[in-house]
């Protein structure tokens, strides 16, 4: 479930969300259409897609960033998330 917590972490405490190279991005709206998660917004002229609720994002997916033809948009790297979360989990122990 997007937002809330991630089995038990405040979702806000995990840095995954997508960041849009805009000299990249060639406003196609791919990302904007795919994700059902309400994390993108349309918003300028032209048109472009928005990062509006980073924290619907869901942990782990990079989906939008593999259907995007022209590598705009990136996530952290997975080793990054991966040490966050062991982090996190141990401070919550
Ligand atoms: S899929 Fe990539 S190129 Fe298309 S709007 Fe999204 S970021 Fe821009
Ligand atoms: S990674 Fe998945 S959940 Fe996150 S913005 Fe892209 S499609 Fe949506």
């Amino acid at each position: 479930m997007p937002g809330g917590n991630y089995f038990g972490i405040p979702r806000e405490k995990i840095k995954w969300f997508p960041t849009i190279d805009y000299d990249r991005c060639t406003s196609c709206l791919t990302c904007v259409n795919f994700c059902r998660n309400g994390v993108y917004e349309v918003s300028g002229n032209p048109s472009k897609p928005k990062v509006v609720n980073p924290y619907n994002c869901v942990v782990g997916c990079s989906a939008c960033a593999s259907l995007c033809p022209n590598e705009a948009i990136k996530f952290p790297p997975r080793e990054e998330l991966i040490a966050a979360l062991k982090e996190l989990y141990r401070q919550a122990r």
